[in-house]
């Protein structure tokens, strides 16, 4: 028994469905995956790796690196996704704290990491984006049918890194429950089938196109039009040919931005998705005006997979995340004494349920603060809870504000300048202060052609919120610094704007 293997990919073996839909127009059947992930088991097992064993891949997206994953699964061995953007210094950190006994890399870089990686008594393997490397040359010759190791439940599937938003990447500790268990919820909650098409333009090194994209379509026996990177032509070029897609809101504003997408592009589609960042109510809204579907917005992080989800069938509200999704328990707390809050106040939102991670690989304190005795995880969110269980997200408790003793939101005011004629998009930060502590900082992102006058921004403020919550200074940027993930890199923005009252 190996149940995530089984669920996932065991199932498949015999089956000639399509699974994997490749931008050169071939496509790989379920059989053809199994069996190259069955190849590359042997090459883990041939290498030394033992069950529980680390495996750090830091590869381009491609249909084997995806197959590394099953092989791990298959193989007992722990898998350890990692953005190709990291540097060797960054990896270093990776492999020496994850322990990864081996690191598969790009070809192009071997030679500058392999001192690194053998110094941390790792061996380096290959993979491109394009399939070569001396993994798969290793596997070419081996059979196509592996002994699946024993595992259960409670053993580690994956160390998956946090993003890095707010610090230095955590690596969280995942189970095959974990994982199965949000898949298979979440398979049913939006309802995919063998039928679908799913629009596959997400990295997989983070949660989103790894477990939540490619675990639900392998539970259901659907397949994936599996693009190396989101690439405007090659969406619009794909769109017709899906059921539904997954993306960061910066796929939709991007989407939105290109004229040849439009209802027509969109008419076979049944399912749009979004999660990683905060998806604006105005996005939601300009995507609803243009192709009739509205967005589902679903809420998570690597530490839970997801928690909370708008519904398929009822009202997917804009500006929300939806209700707290079936096993998974959630409140707002205060976040000094962990009370909970009464509906409608801001608070840390908590998160319970088979979804939760074991905690964070050798980070014992960390574990200790965020995850709860009674299985409670303090996912660091700011949130609200309306009388109809309905979550919107606030923020970050470490973006949070505090000036001169108050406490101030960001999205409060992140709100209001966005509704301000000629402005984009916002990004509200604390900024060190002499006499508060810190202050209010507005980074203003125009839309094109528009300079919105600082007199207007500030009379908008004036308008609708207090005194002490408003800018003491607004700064107009180009764009704002995104991660991969199109998450906002608040920290950057904190850093660059930290001498201004100083
Ligand atoms: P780190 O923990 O290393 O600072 P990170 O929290 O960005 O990085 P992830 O686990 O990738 O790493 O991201 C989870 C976070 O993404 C959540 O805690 C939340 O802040 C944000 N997030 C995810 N989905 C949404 C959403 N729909 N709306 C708003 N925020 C979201
Ligand atoms: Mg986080």
């Amino acid at each position: 028994m190996n149940p995530l293997y089984d669920r996932l990919f065991g199932k498949h073996a015999d089956q000639d469905t399509p699974f994997l839909h490749l931008m050169s127009g071939e496509t790989l059947t379920h059989a053809q995956f199994v069996g190259q992930a069955a190849q590359l088991a042997h090459v883990l097992v041939g290498a030394g790796l033992q069950p529980g064993d680390r495996l750090a891949a830091q590869v381009d997206k491609s249909p084997e690196a995806l197959a590394l994953y099953a092989a791990c699964v298959q193989a007992g061995v722990i898998f350890l996704p990692l953005n190709p953007a990291y540097t060797r210094d960054e990896l270093s950190y990776f492999v020496e704290n994850s322990g990864a006994k081996l690191v598969v890399g790009d070809p192009a870089k071997a030679d500058d990491l392999r001192p690194m990686v053998e110094r941390l008594g790792a061996t380096l393997m290959t993979l491109a984006g394009d399939g070569s490397g001396t993994l798969t040359e290793a596997a070419a010759d081996q059979p196509e049918k592996f002994d699946t190791v024993a595992r259960s439940e409670d053993d580690l599937a994956a160390f998956l890194y946090t993003s890095g938003t707010t610090g230095r990447s955590k690596g969280a500790m995942l189970t095959q429950r974990n994982l199965l268990s949000n898949s298979d919820m979440l398979a049913d909650y939006w309802k995919f089938t063998a039928d679908d098409v799913l629009l596959h333009a997400l990295p997989i090194f983070h949660t989103h196109g790894l477990f939540v994209a490619s675990n639900i379509t392998l539970l259901a026996g659907g397949s994936m039009i599996f693009l190396p990177k989101f690439d405007q032509d090659a969406m619009i070029a794909m769109l017709p040919k899906a059921t539904a897609m997954m993306g960061v809101p910066t796929f939709y504003t991007r989407l939105l931005d290109d004229p040849r997408f439009n209802r027509d592009l969109t008419k076979g589609m049944r399912l749009f998705i979004s999660g990683s960042a905060p998806l604006l109510a105005e996005t939601h809204q300009r995507f609803e005006d243009r192709t009739g579907h509205r967005i589902l917005e679903r809420y998570g992080m690597t530490e839970t997979n997801m928690s909370t989800s708008n519904p398929y069938d009822g009202e997917r509200r804009a500006g929300t995340v939806g209700l707290p999704l079936p096993g998974v328990e959630a409140k707002v707390c205060d976040p000094e004494t962990g009370e909970t809050l009464p509906r409608g106040e801001v608070g840390v939102l908590e998160v319970r349920g088979d979804n939760v991670f074991k905690g964070y690989w050798q980070m014992p304190e960390k574990t200790a603060a965020e995850l709860r005795d009674d299985g409670f995880f303090i996912t660091g969110d700011l949130a609200t809870q309306g009388p109809d269980d309905y979550v919107t997200i606030v923020g970050r408790n470490k973006d949070l504000i505090i000036s001169g003793g108050y406490n101030i939101y960001p999205k409060e005011i992140e709100l209001v300048l966005d509704d301000c004629p000629g402005v984009m998009e916002s990004a509200v930060i604390g900024v060190p202060h002499p006499d508060f502590g810190e202050t209010v900082v507005a980074v203003i992102v125009p839309q094109k052609g528009e300079t919105p006058q600082e007199a207007a921004l500030m009379q908008a403020c004036t308008d609708s919120l207090a005194k002490f919550k408003h800018p003491r200074r607004f700064i107009t940027l180009p764009e704002l610094p995104r991660n991969t993930m199109g998450k906002v890199q608040k920290n950057a923005l904190r850093e660059d704007y930290k001498g201004l009252f100083t």
